[in-house]
């Protein structure tokens, strides 16, 4: 059975009627990178998230805050409260959001002391946050996050619930959005990184063969997998993963799959079955290195290589993985040659500002090529 398929206005205008924020400076660019492109003998297209708004740093999570910051608003809230590691992009771009659209922001944020140190300084993502005046908890963990359950997780939940009640036995009204923007009123809002990134590539006479982006919470990809189901685009997706992606992890294929799912209903298109959604998700977990914001060698040498060809800057917790595992697709001959490829860049620049220990040293002379 065949779903009639969505023209890519149509699609948009389902998106459209639902709750939404005006938050970012959409839609966001797309170029090709010319060079890069000349080198690897392939069509090396961007689309720049990076830049969508409304400050000089941004990423993916704003176009999700526009849909939940949307219906937050519908709904009266007064406070959003989110959490990460105190490194989150995530969190920054939902702090700058909810400046936008008049909410105060309260950031639970956790910080591995024995792999990062004791926080003694405020760069990168918690610089912007203490700009704009963000109401912000710290608490020390252990390991990456405290995304795994367990006792971090617990005492995480147990600070936030409490500044809840708080909040609201002074009668506000809070929306408490979870680690990494992943909250479902979000997960529609990449749909719309997808249709645009069509539009653009047609009007600049490409065909998209493939689209590679950094993977972790799992925000992004659900929407644009939605919306290459919904139209019937030929496009393959390719996630290069900076956490696990196991079948019994907090974070999985499966997940995906139905959050796909509940995209394609919320935009009222019928739901294929779970494997053919499951067989779009193509995970590569051979990028994460020895941990999350650990820099790698491979990430390392890719942000150098990007920014000495083509003056474009990724992060090291993210971005710089994403863009390594493309690169290591494309030579590898997992990507034919004269494929047309685009890097989602989801942003992370802020975090080439962070300690060294998440950095690395990106100003080290080239390795020879
Ligand atoms: C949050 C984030 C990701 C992961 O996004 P998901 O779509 O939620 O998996 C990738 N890159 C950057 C820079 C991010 O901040």
């Amino acid at each position: 059975m065949q779903a009639p398929y969505l023209h890519r206005d149509e699609l948009r205008a389902r998106i459209v009627r639902l709750p939404r924020a005006s938050i970012g400076l959409y839609p966001t660019p797309f170029h090709p990178l010319r060079r890069l492109s000349r080198r690897y003998g392939v069509g090396m297209f961007m689309k720049r998230e990076d830049l969508a708004g409304p400050g000089t740093i941004s990423g993916s999570k704003t176009r999700l805050s526009e849909f939940i910051l949307g219906q937050a608003l519908a709904d009266g809230a007064t406070h959003v409260i989110t959490q990460g590691a105190d490194l989150t992009n995530s969190g920054m771009q939902f702090a700058a959001a909810c400046r936008v659209a008049g909410l105060e922001p309260i950031l639970f944020l956790t910080r591995d002391v024995a792999r990062h140190g004791e926080l003694t300084e405020y760069r990168g993502n918690l610089l912007l946050n203490k700009t704009m005046g963000v109401e912000t908890h710290h608490l020390t963990v252990t390991g990456a996050g405290a995304w795994e359950g367990g006792e971090d997780a617990d005492r995480l939940a147990e600070a936030i619930r409490a500044r809840r009640e708080e909040l609201e036995a002074e009668g506000h009204r809070v929306v408490v959005v979870p680690t990494g923007g992943a909250h479902p009123d979000g997960f529609v809002a990449h749909a719309l990184t997808f249709i645009e990134m069509l539009d653009q590539a047609e009007a600049q006479d490409a065909e998209l063969h493939f689209v590679f982006h950094t993977i972790g919470t799992g925000t992004a990809l659900p929407g644009m997998l939605a919306a290459k189901l919904a139209t019937g685009s030929s496009v393959a997706f390719r996630s290069i993963a900076i956490n696990a992606y196991d079948e019994d992890g907090w974070i999985s294929p499966s997940v995906i799959v139905e959050r796909t799912k509940a995209v394609l209903r919320s935009i009222d298109v019928p739901v294929p079955a779970d494997e053919v959604i499951r067989s779009e998700v193509d995970v590569d977990e051979r990028f994460i290195g020895e941990d999350y914001a650990v820099p790698s060698r491979a990430s390392t040498e890719a942000i150098q290589e990007l920014a000495r060809t083509e003056g474009v800057f990724v992060g090291p917790v993210y971005t710089g993985k994403g863009f390594a595992g493309m690169l290591d697709h494309i030579r590898s001959g997992r990507v034919p040659s004269e494929a047309n490829v685009a890097f989602v860049h989801t942003g992370d620049t802020a975090n080439l500002f962070e300690s060294l220990s998440v950095v690395g040293d990106v100003t080290a002379p080239p390795v020879g090529r």
